[in-house]
């Protein structure tokens, strides 16, 4: 079995992967390798149907040349298409993306990564061994999937995670129960619907906060480009003037942390899309309620609310979103993970987006905590890559040149 030694390892091929190894790739002297099946998040764990909920800019997968925009992907392919992006021309974008800057992605997945005296020694799922001095890691989120304690011990095959379904159209005529007001869960609802499932929603919020509604398209309105531009980054996170604060991760670290903490939690709080409300107009949600039992009769599931009503339904889907715990990335050895400095599960990251560990980085959602909520969105790519540059090019090509390479 082959064993190959290289500067740097990305783990991972969706937007934060792909980015970081455009930028990374056009630093000369710098060999690196990436893994990973491109965009296989988007295509195989987003319900086919979907919509993005970020604009048109956000959209975009940075490169260092910004010439891997939505625009040339549509002159390149002769196709068109406007907002909201459609899930599956973005997956197309991604793997057009991936092709240009990365003809030579290696979709391997990887199995262990584990720290070595040359930096850390990585596991491919056919046991070929790649040593590398740096590793970075954009796995995203699938390994995060929350399902609260109260559905754990129901079987799969009666109460899943949105994460676990591509295509509804497995529950034509079923009864479905949807659980949680966010995007992902109301968006489920509404293509649930549509394949013709009698579908219901609960969530414990009393009200959908729904984005971009009247008062919301008003105020752009009045407001003007200028007005518009200085409220509004094009990053598209976060309401107005929270917005230009979250695209600023150098700034928003800087500010106290309980501060950090609220505008997080004010930028990305559950929402549904205001293209939503028309399609979910036949379906009942009900608002202020909870699950508060679940059990299985038949080959159906006996569902009581807490307003003591109860409902025989075929499936129980749970839109309850994701919790970042970087222990649960099953290639990270034990030993690794542990040794990270986390809080609540996510890293505590340095300038570069890196570990406790010297030479580990962690890119995208788990890196919220330290760089903002920015880090969860497609857009927040740019600025990852941009930092990965600047902390890894310094060093590593210092280094390089001492060994004289
Ligand atoms: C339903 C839904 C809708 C969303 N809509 C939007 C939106 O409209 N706009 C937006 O900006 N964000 C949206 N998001 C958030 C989105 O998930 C992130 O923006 C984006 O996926 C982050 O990219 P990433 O590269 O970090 O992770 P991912 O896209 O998840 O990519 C992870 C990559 O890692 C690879 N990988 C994982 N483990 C291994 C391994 N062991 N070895 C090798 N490779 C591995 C995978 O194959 C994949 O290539 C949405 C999320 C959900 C769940």
């Amino acid at each position: 079995m082959g064993i190959t030694c290289c500067d740097v390892v990305i783990v991972g091929a969706g937007p934060y992967g792909l980015s970081a190894a455009a930028h990374l790739r056009a630093i000369k002297g710098l060999e690196v390798r990436v893994f990973g099946e491109p965009m296989s998040f988007w295509d195989r764990q987003m319900p086919v149907g979907m919509f993005l909920r970020s604009n048109w800019t956000a959209t975009q997968i940075a490169d260092p040349e910004d010439s891997l925009t939505l625009e040339a992907f549509q002159a390149a392919n002769g196709i068109q298409f406007s907002t909201p992006v459609p899930l599956d021309r973005f997956v197309e974008y991604g793997l057009w993306y991936q092709r240009r800057a990365l003809p030579d992605l290696d979709q391997r997945k990887i199995v262990r990564v584990e720290t070595h005296p040359k930096g850390f020694r990585l596991s491919l799922e056919d046991g070929e061994l790649v040593y590398s001095r740096r590793v970075i890691i954009a796995a995203g989120i699938g390994s995060f999937a929350h399902r609260p304690p109260e559905f754990q011990s129901l079987p799969r095959a009666l109460a899943s995670h949105t994460s676990e379904h591509r295509d509804f159209s497995k529950f034509v005529g079923n009864k479905v129960l949807v659980v949680g007001g966010g995007q992902s869960a109301l968006e489920s609802a509404a293509l649930l619907h549509e394949v013709g499932t009698e579908v219901e929603v609960v969530s414990r919020a009393l009200r959908i906060n729904w984005l971009g509604g009247l008062a919301s398209k008003t105020l752009h309105r009045r407001l003007g480009k200028f007005t518009r531009d200085i409220l509004y980054a094009p990053t598209d996170v976060g309401p107005a003037g929270i917005s230009q604060l979250v695209a600023r991760p150098e700034l928003l670290r800087r500010l106290p942390r309980s501060l950090q903490d609220r505008l997080r939690k004010r930028a990305v709080r559950p929402a549904g899309a205001r293209w939503l409300v028309d399609r979910l107009q036949h379906t009942p949600v009900r608002l202020g309620h909870h699950v508060t039992s679940a059990r299985v009769v038949g080959e159906r599931l006996k569902v009581g609310l807490d307003d003591g009503t109860e409902r025989t339904v075929d499936h129980l889907l749970l839109g309850t979103g994701y919790r970042v715990d970087v222990s649960k990335y099953e290639f990270l050895a034990p030993e690794l993970a542990q040794s990270i400095d986390r809080f609540n599960g996510y890293p505590r990251l340095k300038p570069g987006l890196e570990t406790s560990v010297p030479g580990l980085h962690i890119l995208g959602a788990p890196a919220a905590w330290s760089f903002g909520p920015l880090m969860q969105f497609v857009s927040g790519a740019r600025y990852a890559s941009r930092a990965l540059v600047r902390s890894i090019a310094g060093k590593d090509l210092a280094l390089n040149g001492s060994n004289g390479r």
